[in-house]
């Protein structure tokens, strides 16, 4: 990983915006981004965009690598004093899956109070075009579309300029945002829009054209982020994002040959949420990756995405065939065991369920915040 010293007028990515990062697919180079992960300088740099970041997410999201087995392998290395704030990091993830399971479809609306001041349910059409004027922005949302990446801390910027400044209800943009990221998770995802525009929060996230151009290293200057805090929450929403748009996003599931079952044998569900290569690896049996129209008609993805989760299947999971079709479907073709993993998106699987790796089985339920999931968690450390 690059540790490039960010200096003020420095681009995201300087020769060309587009080439970073990269996110392979078979399981020896996804290891070989574990192990060298450095845990003291995330510490100091992860707010960064050029900061020592893990880039695992799209990993952890499906299901390839738990959060679990990445914590015990960063403290094999790391004292738990060097590694807490990539460790608690991890947490968040693990803290809105569980709010998720906690509020089930309510994270498809505003959780905790109503998104204030929202004005429209669209999306500016510039950020669509990645050119919002802000650079760190506009750059960030570049490395989206091409790499399926974006940065925390961009992403925490382009929310609030959606919700925010913008005034954009999170529902749409968020999908939006979800349909590119090869990270994509409904919670994270979902959650992480509410928190910024504040119906997951007590307060709107706010950022300045100075706060942005020390985490990208721009050093952009009389843009209309360019003010002090008290005027950025009065502002009125800027000309460049006044033009607003509804947008359609489909998923392109592929067209595949029938698969065949051995009916003497259980079968593994795999989907874009578990494609673990280690469930149940060494025992015989039909291993499906399962492509539902209706989850993807929900939740759509980008062709990028799909293919991402198609390879990492293909690289990871020998033998594995692909079914598109609902799971009723697939049922009626499976005579032996159906196993499958909890997730909240499968509830309507049946058959053997299987619990996921937690780094804190024990902590679940409802939490008032973070810190107060975190204080649970710690005990346990
Ligand atoms: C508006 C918005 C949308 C987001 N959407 C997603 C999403 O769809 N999928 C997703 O995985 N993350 C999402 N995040 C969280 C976070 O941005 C990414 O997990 C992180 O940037 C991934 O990069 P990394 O693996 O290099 O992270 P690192 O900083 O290296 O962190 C390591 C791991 O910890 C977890 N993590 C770190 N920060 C967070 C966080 N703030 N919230 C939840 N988990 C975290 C992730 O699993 C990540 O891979 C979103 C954040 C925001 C603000």
């Amino acid at each position: 990983m690059s540790e490039r010293k960010l200096h003020a007028g420095d681009s995201l990515f300087p020769d060309m915006p587009n080439v970073a990062p990269k996110f392979p697919t078979d399981y020896n180079s996804i290891l070989n981004r574990i192990n060298s992960i450095n845990a003291v300088q995330y510490a100091k740099t992860r707010n960064f965009i050029n900061g020592a970041v893990t880039y695992l997410s799209p990993y952890i999201a499906r299901d390839v690598v738990s959060l679990s087995f990445i914590k015990e392998k960063i403290l094999q290395r790391y004292s738990f004093h060097q590694s807490e704030k990539l460790i608690q990091e991890l947490a968040w993830r693990e803290y809105f899956q569980r709010i998720w399971q906690y509020y089930g479809d309510k994270i498809f609306t505003d959780v905790k109070q109503k998104q204030p001041d929202y004005i429209h349910q669209q999306i500016p059409q510039a950020l669509i075009n990645a050119q919002t004027g802000i650079k760190g922005i506009d750059e960030g949302i570049a490395c989206l579309y091409s790499n399926g990446y974006m940065h925390n801390h961009i992403r925490m910027y382009t929310a609030m300029l959606t919700c925010n400044v913008a005034k954009s209800y999170w529902q749409l943009p968020s999908q939006w945002m979800y349909y590119y990221l090869l990270d994509g998770d409904i919670a994270s995802n979902t959650l992480s829009w509410q928190w910024v525009a504040a119906s997951f929060s007590s307060k709107k996230y706010y950022a300045n054209q100075e706060n942005i151009n020390k985490y990208t290293g721009t050093n952009q200057l009389n843009t209309y982020l360019d003010t002090d805090y008290d005027s950025l929450r009065m502002m009125d929403v800027p000309t460049v994002l006044q033009t607003t748009t509804t947008i359609s996003l489909q998923t392109n599931l592929p067209t595949v040959s029938a698969i065949e079952l051995d009916n003497t044998l259980p079968t593994f569900i795999y989907n874009s949420y578990n494609i673990d290569p280690l469930w149940h690896t060494n025992e015989k049996g039909n291993r499906v990756l399962l492509l539902e129209p209706s989850h993807f008609s929900k939740f759509p993805i980008s062709d990028k995405v799909l293919q991402f989760i198609i390879q990492l299947a293909k690289d990871n999971i020998p033998g594995i065939q692909i079914f598109v079709g609902e799971f009723d479907a697939l049922r009626q073709q499976a005579k032996a065991a159906i196993h499958y993993k909890e997730h909240p998106s499968n509830q309507h699987y049946q058959g053997i369920e299987e619990s996921r790796d937690w780094m804190f089985p024990n902590v679940k339920g409802n939490f008032n915040s973070f810190f107060a999931y975190w204080k649970k968690c710690e005990k346990y450390l």
